[in-house]
């Protein structure tokens, strides 16, 4: 899936970062293609470059991108084994694209934590072993049946069987000893037979430090102690004090915000930086259309070529693709026009094999 589930353990601050990520819901017409789930959040990912681009080649209207974040409640110990909500969210949790795990790293004696203390190291290590416990599951009843499929010797399904053997036992090796499967670096074919299997804990994650005010410019032991862990297992950091964001999030208008994050003596929400970082994680890259009527971010998937990115506009432009007339940001940014871009020879014309950047701004031509 292409979306960010948030999981974590009770009173960890979940819903409070979710409902503050879901406060300004994207405008849903723009959108007709979304789920409504209260459990879902559509989320417009901020983008400096679009606001710029507005500036400069004026619209009707804007629409930025979006991703979608899950709130995916009920993990508690025992959850492998189906306890309490565990079932339904394990399903859930094997259908997303990136993990944004929260960690408490804020004390307040009036909020129960689950352990009774402040531990993020232990509380992490809980979530993960549910996760690897899961894992474990699924790949032990993959072996079951991978038994059967091998015995049809010298077919297609023969060999994929064969080939996953040491996988399947490697995996099992790791998951038994609580470690991700994302632990061991694997190689593309490996990863190919390893897909249908769902694992949780081949997916990415992001570590979310939820703190208090004080802590997010000074910092503390316990996002000091996250950091560790998240360098050892490769997984990403985002520091945010979900109250915090609780309370930006019910400002009216961009300026309150903006001056309500001053005061704080921050530069930009950890909201911001945590929508921005799952998008990124979920392999997301974003190119704009800009015109008289509309300046919109576009979502395309690292690597996309032309036709492909055309086809996120409408499927009649990639099947109808013939060139795409393209120039990155940056060059408009520093010329200030179109027609400067132009002029300076910057416009470029591709065709199908051109892979699309992060930052294009593009013009497709099609047949239809
Ligand atoms: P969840 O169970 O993980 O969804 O946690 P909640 O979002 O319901 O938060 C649990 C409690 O912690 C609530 O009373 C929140 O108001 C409080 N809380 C959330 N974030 C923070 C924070 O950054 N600092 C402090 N002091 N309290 C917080």
């Amino acid at each position: 899936g292409l979306n960010c589930g948030i999981v974590g353990l009770p009173n960890v601050g979940k819903s409070t970062i979710f409902s503050a990520l879901t406060s300004a819901p994207a405008e849903a017409a723009n959108y007709p293609f979304c789920t409504i789930d209260p459990n879902v959040g559509i989320v417009s990912v901020p983008d400096p470059r679009l606001d710029h681009i507005v500036e400069l080649i004026p619209p009707k209207k804007v629409v930025p991108a979006i991703v979608e974040f899950v709130d995916i409640a009920g993990l508690v110990a025992g959850a492998s084994k189906g306890e309490g909500l565990g079932n339904r969210f394990l399903s859930h949790i094997r259908e997303v694209g990136v993990i944004a795990h929260v960690v408490r790293c804020f004390e307040d004696e009036d909020i129960v934590h689950v352990s009774g203390t402040i531990n993020p190291a232990s509380d992490i290590e809980t979530i993960n072993i549910e996760l690897a416990l899961a894992d474990l599951e699924t790949v032990e009843r993959r072996k079951e049946k991978n038994v059967k499929a091998m015995k049809a010797v010298g077919t297609e399904s023969g060999k994929r069987a064969a080939a996953l053997v040491p996988i399947l036992e490697e995996l099992s090796a790791l998951l038994t000893e609580g470690k991700p499967a994302r632990s061991r670096e694997w190689k593309d074919e490996e990863l190919e037979l390893m897909r249908d299997l769902h694992l949780i804990t081949l997916k990415p994650q992001v570590y979310v430090c939820n703190v208090d005010e004080d802590a997010l410019l000074a910092g503390n032991g316990f996002v000091e102690e996250v950091k560790r862990i998240a360098g050892k297992e490769g997984a990403e950091v985002v520091v945010i004090c979900g109250k915090l964001e609780a309370e930006i999030a019910a400002l009216e208008s961009e300026e309150d915000k903006h001056e309500f994050l001053d005061a704080a003596g921050l530069a930009e929400s950890g909201l911001n930086s945590l929508i921005r970082t799952g998008y990124r994680m979920l392999g997301l890259r974003t190119f704009f259309t800009a015109g008289a009527d509309e300046d919109r971010a576009w979502t395309f998937h690292e690597g996309d070529t032309a036709p492909k990115a055309a086809g996120v506009i409408h499927t009649d432009f990639e099947k109808g693709f013939i060139k795409a007339e393209v120039y990155h940001c940056d060059d408009l940014f520093e010329l200030g026009s179109e027609q400067q871009v132009k002029a300076a020879g910057r416009l470029r014309i591709e065709g199908k094999e051109y892979v699309v950047k992060d930052g294009d701004i593009v013009h497709f031509r099609f047949n239809v």
